[in-house]
């Protein structure tokens, strides 16, 4: 039983491919061997037909075999061919190589009869799998945690439900379990774990839905190493499911060696070209761009780029205006060619400084030497990306790798650019590290948090902390960032009350499972398009274009839940 995949009309005999989810098998209507009544059903049927084919497996004899199907090998000589339902002329087919995304999305459902996408939701299933027995045999309990919650800290917008049992309350979507995973810790379940969904109302981008999935765990009475060798053996369970041996222990790297090495907090190292400090370097030139900046606390740093003289005047001007959109000021460049070096900034640097930035830089005939100058934070966002640009168009990266690294050591606190508030790094959950604790009075910026990311590829896959299980702490940290003891009370009051009642220390991660399974399916680490692996997702204006939601509610339906107001979508 299946659908029709496709019809061929030899001339009296009839082949049809039959499909399912396991493939392909190619069925005969075939009047001499199967009989008048088979050849005339399979006359009438159309592609996506469902059907049903009894008949004899033959073999379709030496040379006669499709190498390309499993089952090229066989057919099936119908004496009887059943059609299970009719179907509509299908608006693409189903082997087509290239099908438009909206009507892919608005017919999910054929769209998903694709083998890659069947195939996607297998892996998907076995990663779920593997990921529950690694945790179960590592003692993980896998606990639910409530849908219909009160407002959750990971800093993004909330999901509104508006209570119609007491009108003009709300219910949020959980953000993460993160606070139901702490109570259960300290309620004494010791090791949870939850395929959880998180519903977040950000704006989209190709590797954020409104609703994602994490692996979301928490353990009680352990420190930093518990958590991250529990995750490596996860990660070496899930990253099986596609075959992919995984080596761990995984490197680890700071948040500060990350962010002075390569200039992100989730570093490529599938390749070098590393970030390197010139600010010594080029110290006594005079050359405005470097002086200023270095006079203003900034740094001078620059890329070595394995360019073997491919970089033209024209890519050259394409990395400056890139560099330009993502904050500084500009880009210099020095090339290294057999000859010597060349570039329009030569003027003003001195022989021995060049030479001492060529040595520095282990320059190379055919190398391009790229430089920004600015505040620390805008030359490693910059030059982060120009290395991450050019090691892709220089191919520099080895995609057959799977480089996983811890980055650790991350701060507690971030000041915002645009409001210079200070806020938390990930959420104000995490554990300062012990030695920090008085900072967080006088130099808050300068505490260090057990806080972890878990990199591959350059694209992060989890988060996760060890906890603060003390109130008092937990108190002083939300004070930080602007949340009074009122407002505490009111928002997390209920943790505080928790963790007063004797709670364990504790900590954990969520990872993103959408995420992994993107990369298990073989999509680059940092640009994977998780639709791909989900079987109903959002478009990126965030609707279902199968379902047609979001759509207007009934004005009585909203009425009932003490909404009394509402915009009218199309005036907007
Ligand atoms: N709840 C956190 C998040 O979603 C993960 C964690 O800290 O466990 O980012």
């Amino acid at each position: 039983m299946g659908w029709v995949h496709s019809r061929r009309d030899h001339g009296g005999v009839i082949f049809l491919d039959i499909r399912d989810r396991t493939g392909l098998v190619q069925v005969v209507g075939d009047p001499q061997r199967g009989g008048a009544a088979a050849h005339q059903a399979a006359e009438g049927v159309r592609a996506e037909y469902v059907v049903a084919a009894v008949g004899e497996v033959v073999h379709r004899g030496e040379g006669l075999g499709n190498p390309r199907i499993a089952t090229g090998e066989i057919e099936i000589v119908a004496r009887e061919i059943t059609v299970l339902n009719t179907a509509l002329h299908p608006p693409f087919e189903i082997d087509q190589e290239e099908i438009n995304l909206e009507q892919r999305m608005r017919y999910r459902y054929i769209d998903l009869r694709r083998p890659v996408m069947q195939a996607n939701l297998e892996l998907r299933h076995k990663a779920a799998m593997a990921a529950r027995q690694y945790l179960s045999s590592q003692d993980f309990l896998e606990i639910e945690t409530p849908l219909l919650l009160k407002a959750t800290p990971e800093g993004a917008r909330d999901f509104l439900v508006p209570c119609r049992l007491v009108p003009g309350t709300y219910y949020v979507l959980p953000q993460s379990p993160q606070l139901m995973k702490q109570t259960l810790m300290a309620a004494g379940c010791d090791r949870y774990f939850q395929l959880a969904r998180c519903l977040r109302d950000e704006d989209l981008r190709a590797d954020r839905q409104p609703e994602h999935t994490q692996i979301d765990l928490e353990m009680s009475f352990v420190e930093q190493d518990d958590v991250l060798t529990t995750v490596e053996g996860l990660m070496q369970a899930v990253f099986a499911v596609a075959g992919i041996a995984v080596a761990a222990p995984f490197p680890r790297l700071s948040y500060g060696e990350a962010m002075e090495r390569y200039g992100s907090d989730k570093p490529d190292t599938r390749f070098g070209m590393e970030l390197i400090d010139l600010s010594a370097t080029v110290a006594s030139v005079e050359f405005r761009v470097f002086a200023d900046a270095l006079a203003s606390g900034g740094q001078v740093k620059g890329l070595c780029v394995p360019a073997k003289g491919q970089l033209s005047r024209k890519d050259l001007d394409d990395l400056i205006a890139f560099s330009k959109q993502f904050g500084a000021k500009g880009m210099a460049w020095i090339a290294v060619d057999a000859e010597g070096l060349r570039s329009s900034i030569l003027k003003f640097i001195p022989e021995d400084v060049q030479r001492a930035l060529v040595a520095k830089m282990g320059a190379q005939p055919g190398d391009m030497l790229l430089f920004v100058a600015d505040r620390p934070k805008v030359v490693a966002d910059v030059l982060g990306r120009l290395r991450l640009r050019l090691g892709h168009q220089l191919g520099l990266v080895d995609k057959s790798r799977h480089n996983f690294l811890w980055v650790i050591d991350f701060p507690l606190f971030e000041k915002n650019a645009e409001s210079g508030a200070i806020e938390p790094m990930h959420h104000p959950f995490s554990m300062p590290r012990a030695a920090d604790i008085p900072l967080l009075e006088s130099d808050p910026l300068a505490v260090t948090a057990q806080l972890y990311d878990l990199v591959v590829n350059g694209a992060e896959l989890c988060s996760g902390s060890i906890r603060c299980h003390i109130p008092d702490l937990q108190l002083k940290i939300l004070e930080v960032i602007g949340i009074d003891r009122a407002e505490a009370l009111e928002r997390f009051g209920f943790l505080l009350e928790v963790f007063s009642y004797g709670a364990p220390p504790h900590g954990g991660v969520g990872l993103g499972f959408d995420r992994i399974v993107a990369i298990l399916s073989g999509q680059e680490a940092s640009e994977v398009d998780i639709r791909e692996v989900i079987a109903f997702p959002k478009t990126s204006t965030g609707r279902d274009l199968m379902l047609g939601c979001p759509s207007v509610i009934d004005p009585q339906q909203l009425k009932e839940v003490g909404i009394l107001k509402t915009v009218d979508p199309a005036a907007e």
